[in-house]
């Protein structure tokens, strides 16, 4: 698919948008369709869990976007073919867990909180299914604390090394990002043992940490810096993104949201770490005018900037809606009313940050 401007060139230009699917999304005709719509829409990268059968649903969807191409630039989008990214973790992380419990002891009076709250739509209590809908849960963690029983768990998952090596050896994806905190340099030592033989096939390595808080790194820089050793020591050197992520998996919650990632952007630039710095975690509508505000986005002189932005929870639920209306249906493109609707939504974000 031809380019109306690259994902390296939209990295090195300040102008970087991500999207991520989540860790533990696996609704494959949602990530389907999050795919075409996103890559008609204009994104460079698309984040997913690290399984086959998501990645194949995300090709999927990036290959039927092609048949698109023209008539989105007619329309007046720039289409592109989106860097595909898979997503582990060295250890414990919200990204990667799912609710659980037993829907059979819910007391019945029960007004079911927990199904208003999911932004998911992953609890049901219907005539086909009761509880959590597995595929659709992304961890967000929310409905853990609202059950007046407190029935609702966590189940965690950890990535396993030699299914992302097979995945990894596959080619089929372009960059990894691995899900560390400051406190885990063994385990993330020893994971990095683990892929390596696979790593250096990568066009991007992107590190996501919660590093610190909005007071202060915390001591996780030098777990950056430690990380950063291992990263230029890789030949060829990947493209390497920092991902500071703020506020996990809440940009759907409201503008104030975003406020954690673009402190923890600011000192991460500025510790000046090879590679490029890119929120995450509570972005949503308003970053990109809370970026310009504090004079965060790239411009000629500037010396502290962030050179990108991923969007999760909010950029799928602005498009959750639209693909409720063709439930059931496995392809997108059969309903061009609702796909140009959906690259309408994504590229009105996406523009945000291009333009
Ligand atoms: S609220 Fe979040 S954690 Fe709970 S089921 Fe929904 S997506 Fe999963
Ligand atoms: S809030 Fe708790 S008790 Fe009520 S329906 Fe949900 S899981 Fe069951």
């Amino acid at each position: 698919m031809p380019l109306s401007h690259s994902s390296l060139q939209a990295l090195q230009a300040g102008r970087w948008f991500k999207l991520i699917c989540g860790a533990s999304f696996q609704d494959l005709p949602a990530i389907r369709h999050l795919a075409i719509a996103y890559s008609l829409a204009g994104a460079d990268c698309i984040d997913v869990a690290a399984e086959p059968a998501v990645v194949a649903a995300a090709k999927s969807g990036i290959a039927a976007a092609k048949s698109w191409l023209d008539a989105a630039v007619q329309r007046g989008y720039q289409p592109t073919q989106p860097w595909l990214m898979v997503s582990v973790n060295d250890g414990e992380d919200p990204h990667f867990r799912k609710a659980v419990f037993d829907p059979t002891i819910c007391p019945a009076n029960c007004p079911r909180p927990c199904v208003t709250i999911c932004p998911a739509d992953a609890i049901a209590f219907t005539e086909e299914k009761q509880g959590v809908i597995v595929d659709r849960c992304y961890g967000c963690g929310r409905c853990l604390p609202i059950c007046p029983i407190q029935i609702i768990k966590e189940q965690k998952h950890i990535s396993t090394p030699a299914a992302v090596r097979d995945l990894l050896q596959t080619g089929e994806v372009q960059a990894i990002e691995i899900h560390t905190q400051p406190e885990r340099g063994q385990e993330f030592l020893r994971l990095w043992q683990e892929l390596s033989g696979s790593l250096n096939q990568l066009q991007l390595i992107s590190i996501s940490a919660p590093v610190g808080s909005e007071k202060g790194l915390d001591g996780g820089l030098d777990h950056l810096r430690s990380i950063s050793q291992l990263l230029t020591s890789l030949t060829p050197t990947p493209l390497i993104i920092w991902q500071t992520d703020g506020r996990p998996m809440s940009g759907d919650i409201g503008m104030g949201t975003t406020h954690a990632t673009i402190a923890l952007g600011r000192q991460v630039a500025a510790a000046k770490l090879p590679g490029y710095v890119q929120l995450a975690g509570g972005t949503n509508h308003y970053t990109v005018n809370k970026l310009r505000e504090v004079k965060l986005l790239k411009s000629a002189g500037q010396e502290i900037f962030v050179s990108g932005i991923a969007y999760g929870s909010y950029a799928r639920v602005m498009l959750a809606p639209l693909f409720e209306q063709i439930s059931g249906s496995d392809k997108l493109e059969d309903h061009p009313d609702v796909l140009w609707a959906a690259v309408d939504r994504a590229a009105a974000l996406i523009q945000q940050i291009k333009s």
